[in-house]
């Protein structure tokens, strides 16, 4: 998994496209990642008390890490990433466009 949680990502495809959030959650074996106000789905929800509001709640779905690019501050783009090794044996992902050092 090249994406992780508190990433900031961008949206490649799709009706959020070229939106970009924070990733709150990766699932590694499906693939996916929920990424803050994105990927929006309406939620039915039972109200649960008198003076509590009900109805359509609009909520996260996770998406496809194929339909999402880690953002780079840089480059101001999404962008592919790398990973390579730094001294001590570290490894760490970058953009593969300008290079940046994104983090582990
Ligand atoms: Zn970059």
């Amino acid at each position: 998994m090249s994406i992780r949680k508190e990433d900031l990502v961008v949206v490649i495809t799709g009706k959020d496209k070229a939106k970009t959030g924070k990733v709150l959650r990766v699932f590694p074996q499906s693939g996916r990642a929920i990424v803050e106000g994105l990927h929006l789905v309406k939620r039915h929800m039972r109200r649960r008390a008198q003076d509590e509001p009900g109805g359509i709640v609009e909520k996260e779905s996770p998406m496809h890490i194929s339909n999402i690019l880690l953002f780079c501050r840089r480059c101001n783009v999404g962008s592919r990433i790398g990973k390579k090794e730094i001294k001590g044996g570290e490894r760490v992902r970058f953009c593969r466009r300008c290079g940046e050092v994104i983090g582990k």
